[in-house]
């Protein structure tokens, strides 16, 4: 059986190890462990192992297993993967920060939900730096576009940037992706200070946080070290 309380704190070691390697807090990392196709007796035990966010991709999977937990205090949701615009009002009312706003439409659907629920919905701008038609996000030169619209809405708050570069072997070659969303963070701050909030980079996966880090990851998204290979065909 995976041992995931002991994966937790091996990959705790290796966020810190890599934050100090490159100079920087380990503090301003924040681990996000993604639990999609896991069943909740895995996210129990992330809980016991003194975790409390956790990130899901899917609406309608993270929907029943957050219920499950709403007698637990203090967890927060993260939404990683692709949202619909139909789905943003389940979505605003179920999570606490979407990191796949990625139009200036599901940006205007998740104002209205996060306004009809009361509540000012952390978003993260996910920008598709790999050009493949296949990937979601936005193109870069929406960007500036988009965080102009989003700067007008009270119901949602842009907090940084997201990226998922395309697979690699070696981690090395997502670098130049990693590198990119940086520039990209502070050339927008640069431009209009204030206009990406906690400026949170939202990059990095199990086989290459390692090398997020080092270009200024501040939130590491990562499922299979965790939690062990997902299985497609159970949920
Ligand atoms: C599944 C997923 C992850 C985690 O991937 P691992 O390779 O299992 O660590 C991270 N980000 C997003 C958006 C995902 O969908």
């Amino acid at each position: 059986m995976i041992d995931i309380a002991r994966n937790i704190q091996l990959i705790q070691e290796r966020i810190e190890k890599a934050a100090a390697a490159c100079g920087r807090p380990a503090g301003e990392i924040m681990l996000l462990p993604i639990t999609k196709t896991h069943p909740v007796e895995s996210i129990s035990r992330a809980i016991a192992a003194g975790l409390r966010r956790f990130g899901e991709n899917r609406v309608q999977e993270a929907e029943s297993k957050i219920r499950q937990f709403s007698d637990t205090g203090n967890l927060e949701w993260h939404l990683v993967g692709h949202l619909q615009s139909n789905k943003a009002r389940t979505a605003a009312a179920l999570f606490d920060v979407v990191h796949s706003l990625d139009s200036i439409k599901l940006a205007l659907k998740l104002n209205e939900a996060g306004l009809a629920c009361n509540k000012i919905l952390s978003v993260l701008l996910q920008v598709d730096l790999g050009q493949e038609a296949t990937k979601f996000g936005a193109d870069v030169d929406q960007v500036r576009e988009i965080v102009a619209a989003v700067s007008e809405l009270k119901g949602i708050k842009l907090n940084g940037l997201m990226t998922i570069p395309p697979f690699f072997d070696n981690a090395e070659q997502a670098r130049p992706f990693f590198m990119r969303l940086r520039e990209l963070s502070s050339i927008l701050e640069s431009e209009k200070p204030g206009c990406l909030g906690q400026r949170h980079l939202s990059m990095g996966m199990s086989h290459d946080f390692e090398v997020a880090i080092q270009e200024g990851s501040t939130i590491v998204r990562i499922g299979t070290a965790i939690f062990g290979e997902r299985q497609y065909g159970r949920t």
